[in-house]
């Protein structure tokens, strides 16, 4: 195989579509590594892709120092190629990672950056995964009402994309913020509201539910079922509650210790609400024996220690507030390490964004003046008409069908020794403006050198083009040279010649020179075509 490198372009695009569908199936790791092969490659625009998609990896994998370290790179390419697309999930995956490092308010700066840029791409995906992260964080700034409200329409955008995960993952979170809002009506009194509210919770759950089962998203259908047992269970229906958590066959082999854990602390609260404090304690003890992550022991053991406490056991529930409080003095204190590390990255990213707009203004700067430097080499100084580069560029496609007429300044050397060179100037710049104004747009007109200019014409047969000759030899000689000096009268020769003469531009240009020549042996002031005798 030597066709190496344009083979490998469908291939990398191929690899990106893989480690998507990994990623959709809660396969981080495998997703990583197809995506960071395409992410080496030599590809700008799927690298783009894959460098915001190994930012969500890295996301689902709580790397979150990573997460910005290298969010600041993808958002330098897309930057650079424009890709409003992948920089708008890019901005919405790090708003959920400053959300997971407690940073709420710093979350909700960046996911607002996140929907501008979406919406400005237009970009259906990138839409819905910072709308869908907007609602996530308005959940955890308690703000029930807008949470529903953004997760709703993210919902609506997945299942026009045919995206079953995420429009569940957006169910689930309705239900949850439902849940919030009846325990806050139940707080304010109002029960008939507060069941009512409950209700549509666990409507939201059981689709959730039955969403990932179809899916086959273990982790998402036992988040979904232990939402809803928590809901049933507010509502008094704890023997439902129960018998669906007892019901889930927990399969260590398959479960992830995040997934055990969060059923085990479930299933503990559960009975913690309905006076079952035995039952509670064993849960919530095993949740805390198998917890991995700091965060979730230090939430199964404050509810373990709430178990203890009503169960009548003071000592035990004395020793696991201890440990509770000193779990969550360690998570606070890691909290703000990370969340030290991810401002020197943060203050890193808008530096680098700083620069990339530098960057990108001076690169403009510079095409811009490469614009100015091409139109300049294409235009005579002196009168603003093109010059003969321009008329060789012109003549290059060749002259079949054109016509070509050679104009020169009749004693033109007596101008500028009689009244100076500055008036030689002002006449042959009279001069360009008379040629160009007494022709059509779609005409050539060039200064050709010093006191020679040269029209080319388009679709000019013979008769034609010898009457707009003529016309300009006599234009000139009528025009009122009196207007730059005194008596001052200017006239021109012209030869002509039609592009049809000669395939080759050249011979064509060179009869018309000779026929310039022989008008002013004729005695100058006239105009010399084909049909002329030299
Ligand atoms: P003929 O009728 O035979 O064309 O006579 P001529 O005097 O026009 O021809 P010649 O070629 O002897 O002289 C051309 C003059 O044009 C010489 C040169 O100084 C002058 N010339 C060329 N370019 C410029 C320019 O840019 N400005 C001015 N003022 N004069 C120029
Ligand atoms: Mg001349
Ligand atoms: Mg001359």
């Amino acid at each position: 195989m030597t066709r190496a490198l344009p083979a490998a372009a469908p291939g990398q695009a191929d690899l990106l579509q893989q480690a998507l569908v990994h990623f959709d199936q809660s396969e981080p790791l495998s997703a990583r590594e197809l995506a960071t092969t395409v992410a080496e490659g030599d590809d700008d625009a799927l690298r783009a892709q894959a460098l915001a998609l190994l930012v969500r990896c890295h996301l689902v994998l709580d790397e979150h120092v990573e997460v910005l370290a290298l969010a600041r790179d993808a958002l330098d390419l897309c930057w650079r190629i424009g890709d409003r697309a992948s920089e708008a999930i890019v901005h919405a995956t790090v708003a959920r990672s400053l959300l997971f490092t407690c940073d709420p308010v710093s979350a909700m700066e960046e996911i607002m950056t996140a929907i501008e840029v979406a919406e400005a791409s237009g970009d259906l995906t990138a839409r819905m995964l910072s709308t869908g992260t907007a609602g996530t964080i308005y959940y955890y700034l308690e703000q029930y009402h807008h949470c529903i409200e953004f997760c709703e329409r993210a919902a609506e955008m997945a299942r026009i994309l045919g995206d079953e995960i995420t429009n569940g993952a957006m169910i689930d979170t309705m239900a949850c913020a439902n849940m919030c809002l009846a325990e806050e009506a139940r707080a304010e009194g109002d029960e008939d509201r507060a069941q009512a509210i409950s209700g549509i919770a666990q409507d939201q759950s059981r689709e959730a539910i039955t969403i990932a089962r179809r899916r086959g998203h273990r982790r998402h259908e036992v988040i979904a079922l232990g939402n809803l047992a928590e809901s049933l269970s507010f509502s008094g229906r704890t023997d439902e509650a129960l018998e669906l958590l007892s019901g889930w066959q927990l399969d260590p082999a398959r479960e992830s210790q995040s997934i055990i854990t969060h059923l085990l602390d479930t299933h503990g609260s559960v009975c913690l609400a309905s006076g079952r404090y035995d039952e509670a304690i064993g849960h919530l003890r095993a949740a805390m024996a198998a917890a991995e992550s700091k965060n979730s022991k230090m939430v199964s053991a404050e509810h373990l220690a709430d178990a203890y406490e009503r169960n009548g056991d003071l000592r035990g529930a004395l020793d696991t507030y201890k440990l509770f409080h000193a779990l969550s003095k360690e998570v606070a204190s890691e909290a703000a390490k990370r969340s030290g590390s991810i401002a020197v990255v943060r203050m890193e990213t808008a530096q680098a964004k700083a620069a990339a707009e530098e960057e990108r203004a001076r690169v403009t700067a510079l095409q811009h003046a490469n614009q100015e430097l091409l139109r300049q080499s294409l235009e005579d100084p002196l009168t603003g008409l093109a010059n003969r580069r321009h008329l060789d560029e012109v003549m290059a496609a060749g002259l079949a069908g054109h016509a070509i007429i050679l104009v020169d300044v009749d004693h033109f050397k007596r101008v500028n020794d009689e009244y100076s060179h500055l008036v030689g100037d002002r006449v042959l710049r009279l001069l360009a403006g008379l040629l160009r104004s007494a022709c059509r747009a779609e005409d050539t007109v060039v200064r050709f050198g010093g006191e020679e200019f040269a029209v080319l014409l388009s679709g000019s047969d013979l008769a034609n083009a010898m009457a707009t000759a003529e016309r300009l030899r006599s234009e000139v000689a009528a025009h009122f040279w009196g207007e730059v000096v005194p008596d001052l009268t200017v006239t021109v020769s012209i030869g002509l010649a039609l592009g049809d003469e000669s395939i080759d531009p050249a011979v064509v240009l060179g009869h018309a020179d000779e026929r310039l020549y022989a008008a002013k042996r004729a005695g100058r002031n006239r105009v010399h075509g084909p049909t002329e005798t030299p």
